[in-house]
């Protein structure tokens, strides 16, 4: 049976060196790390997802500005709110919960945050300097996290054969990105594999560690791996389930329990990947805002 790797205590002890990071911080400038995220609409998920990282925040000892907007509200309005953020001496990382309303264009509100206060790393400027290798940019967060997750558990993916399943840009391809830098943390052998790959199970079978963030649930079967792999379980999928009183489940894109008996160590779902990707964000708005306070010294 599979090591499992927990997220959730993996994060504990993470959140606790960064909520004492951010105190020695405090007592050296004055300055507590600020974040602030940012709602559109009443989207139930978004709105777990958005009171987590506030909670999470002030537990770090940040100060935490949750600003919510009707779901009516136009581009212009939220394009105002991030102009002010940048603006604002106190805020030090800006998230703008994602996927915004349709009749808004969501490239055009993640260019407008200023790159040095783009926690979720998803302005144009962050991406690039992750394509080429830039050991300082502000990573995203889930890929971040695990990365994270492999080095705290003794498999540093440093020449090992990795396989991601999924190309997208929030996870999939930043993630093999990361893998690739040749820094702490990278140094992979790197495949991507998506929904037009040709016989997936002869490519996940090549992987040592293999990262599943497709979407879909159960995809990867243990016919899929190879005995010993460490598997990433990014998924996070509802399947119905009458036995439960949401009358749903949360399950992973692998089959955790027959992947589970031949795999080396596998993370949960959910419990896995999910609050690493809450740390990572209390990790970045920490270093924005070690940044900012440097460089607004150096210029005063
Ligand atoms: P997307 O839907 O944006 O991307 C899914 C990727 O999987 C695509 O690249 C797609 O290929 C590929 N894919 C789909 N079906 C198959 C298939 N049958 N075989 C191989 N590849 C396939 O999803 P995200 O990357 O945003 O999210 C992936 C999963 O991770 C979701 O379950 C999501 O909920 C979860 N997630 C979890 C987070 C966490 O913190 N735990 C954070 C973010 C996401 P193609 O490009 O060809 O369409």
């Amino acid at each position: 049976m599979a090591r499992i790797i927990n997220g959730t205590e993996l994060s504990e002890v993470i959140r606790a060196e960064i909520a004492a990071e951010a105190a020695a911080f405090h007592a050296e400038t004055g300055v507590r790390p600020g974040l602030a995220t940012v709602l559109v609409g009443d989207d139930p998920a978004s709105q777990v997802y958005v009171r987590m990282k506030g909670k999470a925040a002030k537990e770090a000892g940040f100060y935490s500005r949750e600003i919510v907007l009707p779901k009516t509200a136009q581009e212009e309005e939220l394009l105002g709110v991030v102009a002010g953020l940048n603006a604002d001496p106190d805020i030090h990382g800006i998230l703008v919960q994602l996927p915004l309303p349709a009749h808004i264009d969501s490239a055009k509100v993640i260019r407008l945050i200023d790159p040095a206060k783009d926690v979720d790393g998803f302005h144009p400027n962050n991406v690039g300097r992750l394509a080429i290798g830039d050991p300082d940019v502000l990573a995203p967060c889930t890929p971040a996290g695990i990365v994270e997750m492999l080095l705290r558990s003794g498999y540093d993916p440093a020449g090992r054969r990795v396989v991601v399943v999924g190309r997208s840009a929030i996870v999939g391809r930043p993630v093999a990105l990361l893998l690739l830098r040749s820094g702490k943390g990278g140094n992979a052998t790197v495949t991507v594999a998506h929904s037009r790959t040709r016989d997936l199970g002869a490519v996940t079978r090549e992987a040592e560690i293999l990262i599943a963030a497709v979407g879909s649930p159960e995809l990867i079967k243990r016919d899929m791996v190879t005995p010993g792999v460490v598997v990433i379980d990014v998924g996070v999928n509802r399947v119905e389930d009458p036995s439960r009183p949401r009358g749903y489940r949360l399950v992973g894109d692998v089959a955790f329990d027959e992947v589970a008996e031949v795999a080396e160590a596998i993370t949960p779902v959910p419990g896995g990947v999910g609050p690493m990707t809450i740390t990572m964000l209390l990790r970045n708005t920490l270093e924005a805002a070690r940044r900012i306070v440097a460089t607004s010294g150096m210029a005063g």
